[in-house]
Formats: C-alpha cells, sequence, structure tokens
C-alpha cells in the first residue's frame, strides 16, 4: 500500500488539476514583456474588473506584488504602519529597507488585525525631522501569522477613514483575500473601494502553482510595472500561468468553504488533546494551535511526520495546519484516526 502523505504545511503545496493542466497546455500566449501575451491581458482584465480597479499586474509572487506596491508607494525614509505579524514585515526577507528604503511602525494587534484608533495613535508627526514619514498602511486579510483571522470589514472602513484624514496610503496584502470573504460575503468590489491597491495570491487556496495579482490605478501600475522590469520581473511566455489563474477564478473560489470546514474539523480535533494548550480561533483554512510548554513545536512536528501528515512549527511552541484543494474528506478521516492514536516524544 501506499505510504499515506498528508501535506499541511502551506496551502501552496497544491498541484494542478486535470482540468487546470488542460487549461494551462491550451493557452494562448505571446510575449508578456511586448505587452502581447493575450492570456496574461485577460488575467488582468478580469482580475481589475472583479474588483472594480482600473488595473492589474501579473507577477510571479505575493512578494513581488506587495513589495511592488510598498516600492511604488513610499519615498526613501517613509514609514509603514502593518501589525507586527504582517508577512510583508516577517517573512519578505526586509524587502521594506532593501527596495523601499523604508521603515516599518509594527503594532500589536488581535491576531494580527490592527484598530483604526491604533493608526492613528502612530502616525508620525510630519513637521518633526527625527521622524520617518509615515506614508503608508498595509493591512493582511486574512492573517497567516493571526491563525486566518478575518478582518471586520468596518474596521478596515474606519482605518480608510483615517489614511484619508491623513493623506496615507491604504494597501492590501489580500494573499488569502477569497477566504474571508466566502465567510463574510463581502465583494471583492468591496474591497476595490476601500483600497489604493491590492495583493491576491493565485498560488494560495486557489490552487494555481504559481502567481499573483497586483491591483491598483493605472497610473500605478504602470510604475509597478517598470519597477518589477528592474527586479528582473518581466516575464514572457507567463501566459501558460496565466491560463491556470483564469481557471482559477472562475472554478476555485466557491470551494473554499471546503477548506474551512476541513480546518474547522481538525482545529477542533486538536483542542480536545492534553498537549495541546490552546487552538487560535480557527476562521478559515489555517489552524494555529499552542502547544502545552513541556513540548517543543519541532518535536511535534516530527511525531506527526512520522505518521504522515506535515504541518510545520511557526515559533517553539507554535505549530500551523493549513487546508487547501489537494486535503480531502477522507484525508480528514485519517487524520481523526492519527489524533486518537497519537503521542508526542
Ligand atoms: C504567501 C503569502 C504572501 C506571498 O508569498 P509568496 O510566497 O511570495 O507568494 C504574502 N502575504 C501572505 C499573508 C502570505 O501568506
Amino acid at each position: 500500500m501506499k505510504q499515506i502523505r498528508i501535506d499541511l504545511r502551506s496551502d501552496t503545496v497544491t498541484k494542478p488539476t486535470p482540468q487546470m493542466m488542460e487549461a494551462i497546455v491550451n493557452a494562448e500566449v505571446g510575449d508578456d514583456v511586448f505587452g502581447d501575451d493575450p492570456s496574461v491581458n485577460e488575467l488582468e482584465r478580469k482580475a481589475a474588473g472583479m474588483f472594480g480597479m482600473e488595473a492589474a499586474l501579473f507577477c510571479a509572487s505575493g512578494t513581488m506584488t506587495n513589495q511592488l506596491a510598498i516600492r511604488v508607494h513610499c519615498a526613501p525614509g517613509s514609514e509603514v504602519i502593518c501589525d507586527g505579524l504582517s508577512h510583508i514585515y516577517l517573512y519578505e526577507g526586509g524587502g521594506i529597507a532593501l527596495n523601499a528604503f523604508s521603515s516599518v511602525r509594527a503594532l500589536n494587534g488581535n491576531r494580527g488585525r490592527i484598530s483604526s484608533k491604533q493608526v492613528e495613535e502612530s502616525i508620525n508627526d510630519a513637521n518633526d525631522v527625527h521622524q520617518p514619514t509615515t506614508r503608508m498602511v498595509s493591512l493582511e486579510n486574512t492573517v497567516n501569522k493571526g491563525g486566518g483571522s478575518i478582518y471586520d470589514f468596518n474596521e478596515i472602513l474606519k482605518i480608510k477613514k483615517v489614511c484619508e484624514q491623513n493623506n496615507l496610503i491604504l494597501h492590501l496584502d489580500g494573499a488569502r483575500l477569497f477566504n474571508a470573504l466566502a465567510e463574510t460575503g463581502e465583494s471583492p468590489k468591496d474591497y476595490g473601494k476601500a483600497f489604493k491597491s491590492i495583493s491576491i495570491c493565485l498560488s494560495k487556496g486557489l490552487g494555481c502553482p504559481i502567481g499573483s495579482i497586483l491591483l491598483g490605478t493605472d497610473d500605478f501600475i504602470k510604475k509597478s510595472r517598470r519597477f518589477r522590469k528592474a527586479m528582473g520581473g518581466g516575464w514572457r511566455q507567463a501566459g501558460y500561468i496565466a491560463a491556470a489563474g483564469i481557471y482559477a477564478l472562475d472554478n476555485n473560489i466557491e470551494r473554499l468553504k471546503d477548506d474551512h470546514r476541513r480546518a474547522k474539523s481538525i482545529g477542533q480535533m486538536l483542542s480536545r488533546k492534553n498537549f495541546v494548550k490552546e487552538v487560535y480561533p480557527t476562521e478559515t483554512n489555517i489552524v494555529v494551535l499552542e502547544l502545552q510548554k513541556n513540548i517543543l513545536a519541532a518535536d511535534f512536528v516530527s511525531s506527526m511526520a512520522e505518521n504522515g501528515i506535515f504541518c510545520i512549527s511557526l515559533g517553539e511552541h507554535l505549530v500551523r495546519f493549513v487546508t487547501h484543494l489537494d486535503f480531502t474528506d477522507e484525508h480528514l478521516a485519517y487524520f481523526e484516526k492519527c489524533m486518537n492514536s497519537i503521542n508526542i516524544k
């Protein structure tokens, strides 16, 4: 019998389905640096239309789309306000300093979500030469390190107001925005109205092998395209992967709720185990749990791996599981069986 392997390290581990592969193989392509790849152009038009935004730029990764936004919005010496758990701050290789010569005001929010009041209190005095110039606010929805937590859209609107009153740019790292929308019922257009720029990932819950999209005004996207080229991110027959993106936007959004249901089951199973101190509220497809103080995340991760289940450590006692398109109800049943017998060494 084939050894079972259930990879819940991330929702980036999915492989294209046969239908997605068919879309890839049959894609019409051209040279995107010349602007004539029809599939890339269609994907960018489609995404911009969904969000009611002027333009879009298809990029290799979510790090690239976030960093382009920061690079275009910020001048050297600027400051970005975000939560201390943010991907842009923790997991993008110091890109804010490296690409935009800017600093970060990392706030301590509620599982990665900051409030309008916190933003208001963190804006520097533009007339004080000691302080970096506050230029942009970046929110993440859902918050990866917050355990897939969802923003309250009313709070986002309050933050938008603070930004408008203080001439700040509001950016969204929406790597998993569609996971949030699947639960709240808000629309991409609501988000398109609230933010100046948005980054979404196709390579996470939407199941594409590669790709992220940056959204914003024509002028912003034009500038981003220039920086993308300078970063070495201009690509040629990218239509093969854009075709996967088009397929995903058409077919893989509705099903995200299944991932959430399975994540909630995992969260419930884990919360009953005596080696688990706390499971963060499971709102979407991410389960983050804190182990009891005498159990190390690394040991838990390797015990799970011995049973064919792969997860990752997010800290000394913190572990993350992420459900996705390749994780089925059959896998969930196996997971439950495993949980009933597991011993952490
Ligand atoms: C995955 C992710 C990104 C982008 O990551 P890439 O691996 O560069 O595509 C950005 N923000 C969040 C919250 C993410 O989870």
